[in-house]
């Protein structure tokens, strides 16, 4: 097994293990290991669990929470742990924990024609063990919901060492119970109130749930993730996918109309205005001027003439609230469903580009984002909280998301540390603002290290002394 030791050679030698997509700083371990083969994982967990060593698992270090940044101990990457098998059952695979979303795609294409792995977290290099661990969505989980959705069954070497295998269906928790051969009882902690839909903040927990749930989402603290079956899905005959610029009044009619529709709509994201004009201004690309307000959906499409139907609805709805076609980017070949995927990744990649110039002069500044979500249903209210707030600080800022799930981005860019403390203090009231609505801290990326803070403005004290003890209960085990 490749191993690197001291703080000072890993520092210099291996730079990329001690970062995120975060810009989180800080990060050191004394021991990285990268192991190839099952009994590596457990045998350098155990050897850890026995000297009291805190491990950070590292998958592909896409997260934008800093949960894959070690502060001290050691660090286990899952980047040589490859492989991707068929199953007795033609619509299941198996995957390795380092293999990646866009190698996973290739597999399918080519071993599994007419079949896919429907979690798609935008960024393509991300870890299947990762995405796992931090049960990643993305725009695509309006229709096929978040990573938990597609996982059948799942290989964990908890931080002890023991090898466990838990598979969907086998194991049900029966009023916040379990009796299980390896794990023992395990009592769920009791919450006051039941978590939102979509939410990645805090242990999942929800009455009557599968024990494989447990370990989705729990970013690593149960154990690491060493194998996963993904159950795939058919390929519908095409997917159309639209860009419309228009203003925010359109934004929020269309955004109810298509809702209400009957159309088959795989996503319903938004880009907020100032968001165009950053990009124009850091990016140097131009966009129909006629409006500020972007809305991204892609549309399932069944047959050839189920096209006709929904471009003519789609059309229809687009007269009704004045919006010319000339505003509108779309269409269903590989090319331009890839410009518009293009376009939408642009925005965190450039914000990510500067955040990354910015933090090389000042070694403090990281991505100030929240990652809240309210009920659909919920999200103009909540939009507007959020703007009051993020105008109020005067720090240059975009605003993206996953509209049709009531889930937004805001990413704040800071300077200097003066605006990096009122951007915080801002991620802060906002997300507060979603709890009074009934939301989520982090709807799909997780605590990390960077929103733990934000966890007791979700939960009681002792609602997260009791996900604690569960941690530690399932660690020993
Ligand atoms: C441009 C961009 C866009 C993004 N868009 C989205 C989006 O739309 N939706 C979304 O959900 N996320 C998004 N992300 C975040 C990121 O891609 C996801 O969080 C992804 O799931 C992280 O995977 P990773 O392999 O990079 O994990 P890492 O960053 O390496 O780790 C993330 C966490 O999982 C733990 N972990 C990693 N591997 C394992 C394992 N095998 N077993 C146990 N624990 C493990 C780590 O310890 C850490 O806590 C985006 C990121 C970028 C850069």
């Amino acid at each position: 097994m490749k191993l690197a030791r001291g703080t000072k050679f890993i520092e210099e030698e291996h730079p990329q293990l001690l970062r995120d997509e975060s810009s989180l700083s800080g990060g050191n371990c004394q021991v990285a290991v990268w192991p190839e083969k099952a009994h590596e994982v457990t045998e350098f967990l155990k050897e850890c669990f026995e000297d009291s060593v805190n491990i950070t698992v590292s998958g592909a270090r896409t997260g934008i929470t800093g949960g894959a940044v070690p502060m001290g101990g050691a660090i286990l990457s899952t980047e040589l742990l490859k492989g991707i098998t068929s199953t007795a059952d033609q619509n299941i695979i198996r995957v390795l924990a380092g293999e990646s979303l866009e190698s996973i795609t290739n597999y399918c294409n080519k071993e599994k024609p007419g079949l896919f792995y429907p979690p798609d977290p935008t960024e393509t290099t991300a870890s299947i063990g990762g995405t796992i661990a931090t049960d990643a969505s993305g725009a695509a989980s309006y229709k096929f919901g978040s990573t938990r959705n597609w996982i059948d069954r799942l290989r964990i070497i908890l931080p002890s060492g023991t090898d466990l295998t838990v598979k969907r269906g086998e194991h049900r928790f029966r009023k916040g119970k379990l009796n299980h051969p390896v794990l023992g009882t395990i009592n769920l902690p009791q919450l006051d109130k039941s978590q939102p839909i979509k939410n990645a903040a805090g242990l999942y927990i929800t009455p009557g749930m599968d024990l494989i749930d447990l370990f989705i989402g729990s970013e690593g603290k149960l154990g690491l993730v060493l194998e996963a079956d993904l159950l795939l899905a058919r390929k519908p005959y095409a997917v159309a996918s639209f860009a419309v610029f228009c203003s925010e009044d359109q934004f929020w009619d269309l955004r109810k109309d298509l809702m209400n529709s009957n159309l088959p709509l795989r996503e319903m994201e938004v880009i907020a205005d100032p968001s165009l004009t950053f990009l124009t201004e850091n990016t140097g690309k131009t966009f129909p001027e006629e409006g500020d307000w972007v809305l991204f959906t892609s549309i399932d499409i069944a047959s050839e003439d189920e096209l006709d139907v929904i471009l003519e609805t789609l059309e229809m709805l687009l007269e009704e609230l004045n919006i010319s076609p000339d505003n509108t980017w779309g269409g269903f070949d590989d090319m331009e469903v890839k410009r518009l995927k293009e376009f939408r990744h642009l925005l965190p990649e450039t914000v990510n580009r500067i955040i990354s110039g910015h933090a090389l002069k000042n070694n403090k500044i990281h991505k100030i984002s929240t990652d809240t979500a309210v009920h659909p249903e919920k999200l103009q209210k909540y939009y507007f909280k959020m703007k009051s707030i993020l105008e109020s600080t005067k720090i240059e800022h975009v605003v993206f998301g996953h509209s049709g799930q009531g889930h937004l981005h805001a990413n704040l860019i800071p300077k200097n540390d003066f605006e990096l403390e009122k951007a915080e203090l801002a991620v802060e009231l906002i997300a507060k603002e979603a709890v009074k609505l009934g939301g989520t801290v982090s709807a799909e990326h997780g605590t990390g290290k960077l929103k733990i803070p934000l966890l007791k403005l979700m939960y009681s004290a002792k609602e997260l002394s009791d996900m604690e003890l569960l941690v530690e209960r399932i660690c020993v085990s």
